[in-house]
């Protein structure tokens, strides 16, 4: 494959292959949404998670992924990224439920993430989830033939932060292909004095904003893994795995 500035290149066959990956993805997103309801443990979404894996017989990309011991990642709330499905975590009415999913198809990788709201959610949550989902389009949009990266960090940002709210530092977004995590990184604020790269039909991203309601500041919790926000206020995460063309971006993670 094609690199340029270590980007790798995919070519109209591979995007393809990236397109079934992505796709496969989404239903599962879309199933793992159905299923949102006060009362369910969240470790039933992994369950639905893997059951559809073994169906479309694709290999979950998390799980076993720098040790990650699960398909799907659950967050809800405060949690931002990489909370553990349990069985003794219960939805409630007024929740937000990040599921981020990714899986190998063909070799392929496919990477997305929604957060949904389980039951009536305040009008602040909603507002979150409208915002974050929002910013995410308006970052897509820059993901152009001949804009810098970080037009799409930029898009992001502004967007997110004229609505009051703040994007996560800590983690970002990434290329992707026949690795989860390729070249270049994405994130969603733009890295001061540093030049971004210029995007290329054939380049991949999973475009990916963090949006919290208070402080961008994370930690982790003890399981080593979940990232959750410091002052505990409510978090959202929409992801795409989006294709640079020469006809625009094209969202490869929809159903
Ligand atoms: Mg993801
Ligand atoms: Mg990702």
């Amino acid at each position: 494959m094609k690199k340029v500035r270590g980007i790798y290149i995919k070519n109209s066959a591979e995007i393809a292959l990236m397109r079934e990956a992505n796709r496969i993805v989404s239903v599962v997103l879309d199933a793992l949404g159905e299923a949102v309801a006060p009362g369910v443990p969240t470790m039933r979404f992994e369950e639905i998670a893997q059951d559809m894996c073994r169906q479309f017989g694709v290999q979950p990309a998390f799980q076993g992924y720098g040790g990650f011991p699960y398909a799907l990642c659950c967050s809800v709330n405060e949690e931002v990224v990489h909370g553990f499905p349990s069985r003794e975590r219960i939805l409630r009415e007024g929740d937000v439920v990040s599921f981020d999913m990714g899986v190998v198809y063909e070799r392929f990788y496919g990477d997305s993430a929604r957060t949904f709201a389980v039951g009536t959610v305040s009008d602040a949550a909603r507002d979150l989830l409208d915002a974050t989902r929002e910013s995410l389009h308006r970052g897509i949009a820059q993901a152009q033939p001949g804009n810098n990266l970080y037009d799409v960090s930029r898009a992001v940002q502004e967007f997110v932060e004229a609505r009051g709210y703040s994007v996560v530092r800590r983690f970002v977004g990434h290329g992707i292909g026949r690795k989860l995590h390729e070249k270049p990184e994405v994130p969603n604020f733009v890295p001061s004095g540093m030049a971004g790269p210029v995007l290329k039909p054939g380049m991949v991203l999973a475009i990916e904003p963090m949006v919290c309601a208070g402080t961008c500041e994370v930690e982790i919790l003890e399981d080593k893994w979940t990232a959750v926000t410091k002052d505990r206020k409510l978090s959202a995460h929409f992801e795409h795995t989006v294709a640079v063309t020469h006809e625009g971006p094209v969202v490869l993670s929809v159903s």
